[in-house]
């Protein structure tokens, strides 16, 4: 919107600026730089609508400039706000964990229709980066008791914060590989995890926000397939008899993870779609 009028230093005018900016290298040129301006004078956007003419200090327009140059290389949004949403609460992110994407809540959907709202029930969840799904099941199931565990101290850390901000009690963090952490007769009622899953190679992984966010994360083994396989192996040591298998996983290895699944004792194989119709989560049952 080049409303030729603004006054210099004004909203409007800078945001005029950053979206001219951003149009080369965002699809989304225009609310970048909307977010980006949010995010810095801490007001919404009504505000923006209602007040374009107010003023920005020298500070905020440099601290502004230097977001859009970030954003404009590339830098994710959610890692130059800090945030991103996540099942309607806002989580921190930073750069060392994964930014949080709508496909992951399907995960939280099939969850909570396994969990019941009374009684104890005990989740795991493997990979817990940012903790979103750790978090968002230990609010929405306070009866829950929730282990997380993360093989990064960077992620645990920021997952800590998450849990601090949102007040969580029954969360506990822990740092290892998948299972390791936990003693040989820890048992769960759900095992949960968004591992990585992209095949190392897969040019994704060098576009858009991908290139900022942690590679350990993200890929894993030639076909993507190295941590899902370590988990369905690990994760019936440690599941109740009829407990409950969840993964995130590309939408061409459905069929992949169904056979190793029933090869390693897993009954009651589903597979569930995300919105854009891909079929993103697989639940089974061990025993
Ligand atoms: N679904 C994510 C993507 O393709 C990958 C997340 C993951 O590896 N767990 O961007």
């Amino acid at each position: 919107m080049a409303h030729s009028g603004d006054s210099p230093g004004s909203l409007a005018d800078a945001l005029t600026r950053a979206t001219a900016e951003l149009a080369g290298s965002s699809d989304t040129a225009a609310l970048d730089a909307e977010v980006l301006l949010t995010h810095l004078i801490g007001r919404d956007r009504a505000f923006l609508r209602a007040w374009p003419e107010q003023p920005l200090n020298p500070e905020q327009s440099d601290a502004y400039q230097r977001l859009v140059s970030l954003r404009r290389e590339g830098w994710p949004i959610a890692y130059l706000t800090g945030e991103r949403e996540f099942w309607s609460r806002s989580f921190k992110v930073a750069p060392g964990v994964l930014i949080p994407r709508p496909a992951t809540e399907l995960l939280i959907e099939i969850a909570l229709d396994q969990l019941p709202v009374r009684g104890r029930v005990d989740v795991l969840d493997l990979g817990t980066g940012s903790g979103i799904i750790a978090i968002t099941l230990a609010v929405e199931r306070p009866n829950a008791s929730v282990t997380a565990i993360d093989s990064s101290r960077k992620a645990l850390q920021i997952a800590e914060s998450n849990a601090f901000r949102l007040d969580i009690k029954n969360l506990r963090l822990t740092e290892g590989n998948w299972c390791e952490p936990l003693s040989r007769d820890e048992r769960f009622h759900l095992i949960v995890s968004n591992p990585p899953y992209i095949a190392e190679g897969d040019p994704h992984l060098a576009q858009g926000d991908l290139r900022y966010e942690p590679a350990a994360a993200l890929a894993s083994g030639p076909e993507g397939l190295d941590a899902l396989r370590a988990i369905v192996s690990a994760a019936r040591l440690h599941l109740e008899p009829g407990g409950v298998l969840l993964l995130e996983h590309g939408y061409d290895q459905t069929d992949v993870l169904a056979t190793l699944l029933s090869t390693q004792g897993y009954r009651h194989i589903t597979h569930h779609r995300d919105l854009q119709g891909h079929r993103r989560a697989t639940m089974a049952r061990y025993a």
